[in-house]
């Protein structure tokens, strides 16, 4: 591994805007669907069978008639033996919806097959419009994880093959902490 790379992931620096280390930041969490309103407060899970009409919780989302899980995106970083792992949202039809709640939520063992979504948080790829996902939802497993399908997008390669250096500092830069914190001594 490249030794500078090597000190950034076991660097003591932080972003100078949120207090966390490069490695914490390689762990980026989206508290909601992009389209979701700020003032949605999140609500522990169980909100989500308790409460009528829209309802944000840790892992669910409903909106009007949109439905939304988060799950894990991970992108390998190879050149620094880690990994890129996006805590993010994606839209399921309806029904798929229902399936993931009634499996995860009260304890379904039925084996679940991958579904289909499209993601539903804003990533700094130069691409546009909604991105295609499998769900792949394991019984027992904390999160879903996604895999992105659609074929020739930018995430397609950035999570098949590998996700260069530079990139993950260009998103956390577009996510707006302060990569130059975390590279240079103040
Ligand atoms: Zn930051």
């Amino acid at each position: 591994m490249d030794a500078h790379i090597s000190r950034l992931l076991t660097g003591v620096r932080t972003c100078r805007c949120c207090g966390a280390s490069f490695r914490e930041l390689l762990n980026l969490d989206f508290d909601r669907p992009g389209i979701c309103p700020l003032d949605l407060p999140v609500l522990d899970n169980s909100a989500l069978l308790g409460e009528f009409g829209d309802v944000l919780t840790q892992d669910f989302c409903r909106l009007d008639e949109s439905r939304f899980i988060r799950g894990q995106l991970v992108l390998p970083i190879r050149s620094a033996g880690a990994e890129l792992v996006l805590g993010i949202w994606v839209q399921l039809s309806p029904d798929a919806f229902e399936h993931h709640v009634t499996a995860s939520l009260m304890g379904g063992e039925e084996a679940l097959e991958a579904m289909e979504g499209w993601l539903a948080n804003p990533l700094p790829v130069n691409d546009e419009g909604p991105v295609a996902c499998l769900a792949h939802l394991a019984p027992g497993a904390e999160r879903p994880e996604f895999q992105i399908t659609e074929a020739d997008h930018p995430l397609t390669d950035l999570q098949q093959d590998e996700m260069p250096i530079d990139s993950v500092f260009e998103w956390l830069h577009a996510f707006g902490h302060d990569v130059g914190s975390l590279i240079f001594d103040a």
